[in-house]
């Protein structure tokens, strides 16, 4: 595959400790070495982004104003993010957007100009992991005590911390090895982001710095993608979340 040009992180369990529905941005606590791995991708040009399941607030637990304040209070501990999405529904919204459902994958990449096929996800449970794969991008799981066994031992790629994750992924990423993925038959390009069809990506979570709900139309993603090495502006890039 070309090389990774985003990483799209998990928040909870992976790069913050798990606080459920934490509606206090005083109880984010990062997990060590999240900083210096974030800084790391930013320094190689790689794109960064978080996409993350709060159905606190379907739940009436919090309300997206209290999420995205925590989401806000990530970024000043660790620096900002190109994307953010999240979402605000409950596990029988039907929305496309919660994981494992692709939706905020796709979403995310098109607001940061990358196709899928050169993401990866890093999140801590198994639904990260599906969520990648069915948007058609990688994925790398990094348990936490609380992660199920059997969705550790389902995932094609883990890694023990978040450090080695990223340095998995910028030094030998396992899925460049020939026995264990086999290229595409076609270009990579034209690689078709797994088993997601248009309809699945036409719907979409409202990214943390959005006002209002979810939902945003294809419209929102850029119709012409920029080279993400470039430095080329995206919509989202460097808005405030
Ligand atoms: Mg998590
Ligand atoms: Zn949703």
């Amino acid at each position: 595959m070309s090389p990774v040009k985003a990483v799209l992180f998990d928040r909870d369990g992976t790069l913050v400790h798990d606080v459920p529905y934490n509606a206090d941005p005083g109880l984010v606590r990062p997990v060590d070495g999240a900083r210096a791995a974030l800084d790391a991708l930013r320094a190689r040009g790689i794109r960064t982004g978080v996409v993350t399941n709060q159905s606190g607030i379907a739940r009436g637990l919090l309300t997206e104003a209290d999420a995205r304040r925590v989401n806000r209070h990530v970024e000043e501990l660790l620096g900002p993010f190109d994307v953010w999405a999240m979402c605000p529904h409950g596990p029988d919204d039907g929305c496309h957007c919660r994981k494992p459902r692709p939706g905020m994958i796709l979403w995310a990449a098109g607001r940061i100009c990358t196709n899928p096929a050169d993401c990866v996800v890093i999140g801590d449970i198994g639904a990260d992991v599906e969520a990648a794969h069915r948007a058609g991008a990688h994925a790398v799981l990094v348990p936490t005590p609380q992660t199920r066994p059997e969705e550790t031992s389902a995932a094609p790629h883990a890694a023990p911390d978040l450090t080695t994750a990223v340095h998995l992924l910028l030094n030998a990423p396992p899925w460049d090895e020939p026995a264990a993925s086999p290229p595409p038959t076609g270009p990579a390009e034209d690689a078709s982001p797994g088993s997601t069809g248009p309809d699945e990506a036409g719907t979409f979570a409202a990214g943390a710095g959005a006002e209002g709900h979810p939902v945003g139309p294809a419209r929102d993603v850029p119709a012409t993608p920029a080279d993400p090495a470039s430095g080329a502006e995206c919509p989202l890039r460097g808005r405030s979340v």
